[in-house]
């Protein structure tokens, strides 16, 4: 993305402070996924990721918006697509991986036998925010037998460190604010 289209497309991410509760500020993408030339081009600006980073053999997207930006992305790219959801969502055999939430904590699971040993994925997700969610799908998909090429997010909230908890993983961000 150009610096002028970026900041159109950051234009069509509705902030919404102190949801769903203070003192956190959601992020809102259905602005942006309602808005068909901008949608392309965030799709087109994450298959730009994948040649740098040396092509991939299936998308893998974080339930839930990671499945909107990550389906089309594999379309585009004619790969693939694998949705890694919350616990309990896929019926049995599945893999799993627990990781902690501020308050709590939360699993994300993958059917067990869906990827090909050494697949090489490309994982997508809309927003970086503390890294938890990702860290655990990057640890599943290696647990499954894949390859993360690389972890693409539409939007980095860099202020709450989540690429530290990515350290030696190749982690793009199209956009990113404080
Ligand atoms: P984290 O594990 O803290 O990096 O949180 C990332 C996950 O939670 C992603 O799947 C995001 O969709 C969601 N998320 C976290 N913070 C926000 C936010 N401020 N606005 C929208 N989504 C968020």
């Amino acid at each position: 993305l150009g610096a002028e289209r970026a900041a159109e497309i950051r234009a069509l991410i509705r902030d919404v402070p102190d949801y769903p509760h203070p003192p956190v500020v959601f992020r809102d993408i259905t602005p942006l996924l309602a808005d068909g030339p901008a949608l392309g081009d965030v799709v087109e600006a994450f298959a730009g990721l994948v040649d740098a980073d040396g092509g991939v053999d299936v998308v893998a997207g974080m339930e839930a918006r990671g499945f909107l930006l990550g389906a089309p992305l594999a379309t585009r790219l004619g790969v693939g697509f694998l949705p890694l959801r919350k616990a309990g969502k896929l019926p049995p055999p599945v893999e799993r991986v627990s990781y902690d939430l501020e308050y709590g904590s939360a699993a994300i699971e993958l059917r067990t036998g869906t990827l090909e040993a050494g697949a090489r994925v490309l994982l997508v997700d809309d927003v970086l925010a503390t890294g938890g969610t990702a860290r655990a799908a990057a640890e599943l998909v290696e647990r499954s037998g894949g390859q993360v090429v690389a972890l693409a997010f539409l939007l980095e909230l860099a202020g709450l460190g989540g690429r530290d908890r990515l350290t030696g993983r190749a982690v793009e961000a199209l956009l990113r604010v404080e």
